[in-house]
């Protein structure tokens, strides 16, 4: 084999084999890596030879936006990965929403995650972690969800009866557009009188007593497979590498993978110039803007204060602190990633902000208006780019690229609660959030009945 799990504790470094199964490391409890012997991997020449591999879309694994890409993640042997054809999706330019954020027309470029086959980006890393479960011969694979990971554990579970899914959710905290897919799919859906938080922990527990396979961000080949949401950025500015990547921040696997993806691009030779990281937390959820930001905590070499991490949460618990946003897919306050995100942070200069309720919802209908449209955890990657440049931080005239994490209908209920004229529900749902005013509403009109009527208001 020519990869490996390996720790990232630089004081641990234990390897284990790719067919041994570790939520973390059994030695020091830190997180694992995949890692590769690249020095025994045929690579191509430069990147521009991944584009050879689009004439080849009658395979499966040409098609797939992650097997494509199967040299830079050379985990498995290609014909034991699992594909449903994720990872078809791609950049555009934001010419209309440009303006919004404050930078220059041609600037901001949308990477729109959600025209995955589940509707949002956890597909890239279901499809790795679902690969690796069905090569260790689980039958039963899990997880914790806000909602996402959930509906794509389902619809592979579903579309492969390679493994089954069961899914843990917290009570109350699932946007319906979610909790649908994963009954739809058939998946064993457990309800915890919890968060997400709770749901996290008790699936840990849960998979190690049954033996059953954990896909949740904490499994390192997941990650693997959400590296290549980065390779298809590259490739669509023809491998120039962007100013700034931003992205909404929750369990912190996205932009953990998004830091291992360059540099490994950058160890490799394949880039030069690594672009600035920015993670962006909603107020509500914000364990790591204040930590990284507020505390001061670094990434170290590895080395990071571990004891001021701890103390963190226990005065969260404590204090009986709980994550709370209308972005529930970030709405996490002990991001299991958090290392892994430091490493990331510390590689890509990088920067954490966090953005209202308000903030949000605004992005999130401009992000709309321009004909993309997302839920509003994507949002947050907008809102924050309008942060940063009004800060002077990102300048005008950087080429951006947002990541659109999740499609626009996991989550009608926030969309129709902004722009709809009900002012009990707006109140209900926004008011309590703090939310005083839909700036970009496109409100319905009510009128009779009525020809004459319709046509005046027409006119
Ligand atoms: C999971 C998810 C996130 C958070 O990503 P992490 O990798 O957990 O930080 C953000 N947006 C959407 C739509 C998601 O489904
Ligand atoms: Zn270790």
């Amino acid at each position: 084999m020519t990869a490996h799990q390996h720790c990232i504790n630089p004081n641990c470094g234990k390897t284990f084999g790719i067919e041994e199964i570790h939520h973390a490391c059994p030695n020091c409890g830190e997180l694992l890596d995949v890692e590769y012997d690249w020095d025994r991997i045929q690579l191509p020449k430069n990147l521009r030879q991944f584009e050879n591999y689009w004439v080849e879309r009658s395979n499966p694994y040409r098609l797939s936006g992650v097997w494509r890409f199967h040299d830079l993640l050379p985990f498995l042997p290609m014909n034991r990965c699992v594909t449903i054809g994720e990872g078809q999706t791609f950049l555009q330019q934001a010419k209309r929403v440009a303006p919004f954020t404050g930078l220059n027309a041609d600037r901001l470029f949308l990477q729109y995650e959600g025209l995955n086959p589940s509707g949002s980006f956890k597909d890239n890393g279901m499809s790795a972690a679902f690969s690796h479960g069905a090569f260790v011969g689980a039958k039963r694979a899990a997880c914790a969800s806000t909602g996402n990971t959930s509906a794509s554990l389902a619809i592979y579970s579903a579309c492969t009866n390679l493994m089954q899914s069961v899914i843990f959710i917290g009570s109350g905290k699932i946007a319906y557009g979610k909790l649908s897919q994963a009954l739809d799919y058939g998946a064993k859906t457990i309800q915890i009188q919890g968060d997400f938080d709770d749901a996290m922990a008790r699936v840990q527990q849960v998979s190690k007593e049954l033996g059953i396979y954990l896909v949740n961000s904490v499994n390192p080949f997941r990650l693997e497979g959400q590296k290549t949401i980065m390779f298809r950025v590259l490739e669509s500015l023809r491998w120039e590498t962007p100013d700034w990547i931003v992205v909404p921040g929750g369990n912190l696997g996205n932009s953990s993978s998004f830091g291992k993806a360059f540099i490994e691009l950058r160890k490799l030779g394949f880039i030069e110039k690594v672009p600035r990281l920015a993670i962006i937390n909603a107020v509500g959820a914000n364990t790591l803007y204040r930590l990284y930001e507020q505390e001061g905590l670094r990434w170290n070499g590895g080395n990071y204060d571990k004891v001021r991490v701890q103390k963190f949460f226990d005065q969260m618990t404590a204090d009986g602190r709980k994550a709370s946003t209308i972005a529930s897919a970030i709405e996490i306050n002990r991001p299991v990633n958090l290392s892994k995100c430091l490493r990331a942070l510390d590689f890509c200069n990088g920067i954490v902000r966090e953005v209202t309720e308000q903030e949000i919802l605004d992005a999130k209908a401009q992000v709309g208006t321009g004909g993309f449209g997302c839920e509003p955890a994507s949002a947050a990657s907008v809102a924050g780019t309008r942060k940063l440049v009004a800060e002077g931080v990102i300048e005008k005239s950087e080429r951006v690229v947002c990541i659109l994490t999740g499609h626009q209908l996991k989550d009608p209920n926030a969309t129709v609660a902004y722009h709809g004229t009900d002012k009990i529900f707006f109140e209900d749902v926004l008011g309590k959030r703090g939310v005083k005013t839909a700036e970009f509403a496109n409100h319905p009109i009510s009128v009779p009945n009525d020809l004459d009527a319709i046509i005046r208001l027409l006119q």
